[in-house]
């Protein structure tokens, strides 16, 4: 385990700034709040924050990282929290810490190629600086390096996969080649054991077979070059089985020669020189076609360039080249981390200790096409957006500000159309709640589609906003034909003649339409009256709609209601609107909140449907101009499902303690929900409150009055009308 001091020698040797006092502080902290908890491995378990901390001093990383480092676990698996760390170590720290720690929260169980492609967005969403990353990536290698440790087989092998899918890519991404090659053997151990076991006895095979072959070519290479007056180092690498066996699989060949499994590496000074030695390599041997690539001129997406090439090299074997400067062999081998270091040698103490991501995002910027660009690493790229799980793991991206109305329909318009109520996290939230990164998002679903169209409000995708939308006329189409269907009908019975579609039918040529489901549509939604029905099915029949007959209905009725067409009588004779969804084809008016059991009457509007008001509202005057758009209509409520209505009162309440928590408890103990609740006037003495309350009908909410009424600190109470 590197010792307390050895840890702040190796950051000081590199970084002159140090904060050696914050790196002993959070040694001792981290050993302190470990104590005496042990890994795996039988270690105790602080040798491992410590060996994190370690891998990170290699790629030079600056003190807030390597304290970050230290101090990883402690959230996640100690009595510090997040405040604590704060409070010792700064806000910097704590929000490093923070963000590591809500990465290793994450479970990522990639399954299809697509998931693990969003699982890597969602990590790089969520590593708002990218030391966060850098601190994941480094815990990854050491949980790596220790997997054999772990006597459960499948939980090897789910990290394994997940290092194999989600990690390695990323620090490939990074440029962290090193890194990415050693994750990606020791899953290759979890993960195909067999495979990696083959590709090592054929490497032993090959190696008997060529003896020192390796060496003697970098020998004539590095000869070669020489004679050509090229100072360069010349050294041969053994390829990762993992890279071997990968390259097997895509190109679909064996390998049989030293090509294969050595990569050779000349590295040189400068650019000049990089073309320079190509020119004498393809001089000196024949180059194999279409194995070329210019990656000086054309740096790779993460940042790498170098020149590649094949020949066939001494004692006619096949030979990889790479042909890189020192600095491009730098950034090959540290990736993101080397970018940091030379900026710090450029501009040491230039303020800035964010440069080297700077100098991150710019390279990232520039990376060739827009998909490139999206998959990689522009953290900010992933502010505006937020990745989410089913139940089941997978991923869901959303666009930032997405609901679980946005959630359901992206996982299907059939999940979204039944949705009724949703949890996240495992806790019922109201549709309207923003989803986070790495919320897991359950979608409550009735049996029949109800989508709310109220909900148009609260989704941020286009897809569930049209979702929405389609589903709202198809629901309202449908119940313009049941309305329209029924007030057909009832004209017909009160004209005096038998119902029949076949008059409808006869009809559909005068009334410009096609079908008798458009005529029961026109009759629902407005557009077409009854009488106007009426008038193309009996032409010349008129005396039942002459206003001579509103007269008399008139006549009967209270006074500031006539000339109006409200019918007459108990209502009994009225179309039922049961079943008919509030809100589609029929909407409540929020002046009276008619209540089943009130004498309610309808008001046609044009192409909206119908406004249901109490027969006494007062805004009914307002539309007393038009009789022949009053419908008589009546509640019919299927006592098996009453269904929620809101009724307001209007409350004089005295304005003493207790008294607001008298009224809310009277209101609860009836069974009423207070739904809103509106101070309107305060006095010296008393309040004047308006209160919506949720009651299945009128008796229901007059038992309420009538509670209240008898309640000491209140002084009045009313229903409201209009
Ligand atoms: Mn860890």
């Amino acid at each position: 385990m590197i010792r307390q001091y050895e840890l702040v020698e190796r950051v000081s040797a590199y970084d002159p700034n140090a904060d050696e006092a914050l790196l002993n502080r959070a040694y001792v902290f981290s050993l302190t709040a470990h104590g005496s908890q042990t890994r795996a491995s039988g270690d105790p378990y602080f040798s491992h924050p410590v060996e994190v901390a370690g891998i990170l001093t290699e790629y030079r990383l600056d003190t807030a990282t390597i304290v970050t480092a230290l101090l990883h676990d402690t959230v996640e698996d100690t009595v510090a929290t997040i405040d604590e760390i704060g409070e010792v170590f700064g806000p910097e720290i704590a929000k490093l810490v923070d963000g590591v720690t809500k990465l290793s929260k994450l479970e990522l169980r990639p399954e299809a190629n697509q998931q693990a492609e969003n699982l890597r967005k969602l990590v790089l969403a969520m590593s708002d600086d990218i030391r966060v990353l850098l601190v994941k990536l480094a815990d990854r290698l050491h949980n790596m390096r220790t997997l054999h440790y772990l006597a459960n087989p499948d939980k090897r092998r789910r990290i394994a996969a997940e290092t194999m899918e989600i990690y390695a890519p990323l620090a490939e991404r990074l440029g962290m080649q090193r890194i990415k090659q050693e994750l990606e053997d020791i899953s290759f151990v979890e993960l195909n054991p067999e495979a990696r076991d083959s590709v090592l006895r054929r490497l032993e095979y090959l190696r008997a077979g060529t003896g020192n072959l390796a060496e003697k070519i970098s020998a004539e290479l590095q000869q070669v070059l020489s004679e050509a007056g090229i100072v360069a180092e010349v050294s041969g690498r053994e390829k990762t089985p993992f890279s071997i066996w990968r390259k097997m699989q895509r190109d679909n060949v064996t390998f049989e020669q030293l090509a294969d499994i050595v990569a050779f590496r000349i590295v040189v000074d400068s650019i000049p020189d990089c073309y320079q030695a190509l020119g004498v390599v393809h001089g000196e041997y024949p180059m194999v076609p279409d194995r070329f690539k210019d990656y000086i001129s054309t740096p790779k997406r993460n940042g790498y360039r170098s020149i590649h090439t094949a020949v066939i090299g001494p004692g006619n074997s096949r030979v990889e080249i790479q042909i890189r400067t020192r600095q491009m062999h730098q950034v090959a081998e540290l990736g993101v981390a080397a970018h940091w270091q030379y900026k710090q040698q450029l501009t040491p103490k230039d303020g800035s200790q964010y440069r080297w991501l700077q100098e991150l995002l710019e390279i990232l910027e520039h990376a060739h096409s827009p998909e490139e660009f999206l998959e990689h690493t522009k953290l900010e790229m992933f502010h505006d957006q937020v990745f989410c799980f089913t139940p089941r793991g997978e991923v869901i991206a959303l666009p930032r500000g997405a609901t679980p109305v946005d959630f359901a329909y992206a996982v299907h318009t059939d999940v979204g159309d039944t949705c009724v109520g949703a949890k996240v996290n495992g806790r019922t939230v109201p549709l309207r709640t923003e989803l986070g990164n790495g919320d897991q998002v359950e979608i409550l679903r009735s049996k029949t589609p109800a989508p709310d169209p109220a909900w148009e409000n609260v989704v941020a995708t286009g897809k569930a906003r049209s979702a929405i939308r389609r589903a709202v006329r198809n629901k309202q189409r449908d119940e313009y034909r049941r309305l329209g269907s029924a007030i057909a009908e009832k004209a017909f019975r009160e004209a005096g003649h038998e119902f029949t579609e076949r008059a409808l039918e006869n009809v559909l040529r005068t009334l410009n339409m096609s079908s008798v489901e458009e005529v029961y549509v026109a009759l629902g939604d407005g557009t077409l009256s009854s009488r106007q029905l009426l008038e193309r099915v009996f032409p010349g029949e008129r005396r039942w709609y002459s206003r001579g007959a509103f007269d008399a209905i008139n006549r009967m009725l209270p006074a500031r209601l006539r000339r109006s067409g409200v019918p007459r009588g108990d209502g009994e004779a009225g179309l039922p609107i049961r079943g008919l969804t509030p809100g589609v084809a029929v909407h409540y008016a929020e002046c009276c909140h008619p209540l089943p059991g009130d004498r309610i009457v309808g008001v046609m509007t044009k192409g909206r449907g119908v406004d249901i008001h109490t027969i006494d509202c007062e805004r009914l005057e307002g539309a007393q101009d038009d009789p022949e758009a009053w419908m008589d209509l009546r509640w019919d409520v299927d006592p098996a499902e009453p269904g929620e209505h809101v009724g307001r009162i209007v409350a004089v309440v005295s304005n003493e303690p207790g008294s607001l928590s008298n009224l809310s408890s009277v209101i609860a103990r009836n069974m009423g929900n207070i739904s809103n609740l509106k101070i309107t006037n305060r006095s010296q003495d008393f309040f004047d409150m308006q209160l919506d309350i949720e009651v299945s009908d009128l008796k229901h909410l007059t038992d309420i009055i009538a509670a209240l009424r008898a309640t000491p600190c209140i002084s009045s109470v009313e229903r409201v009308r209009g």
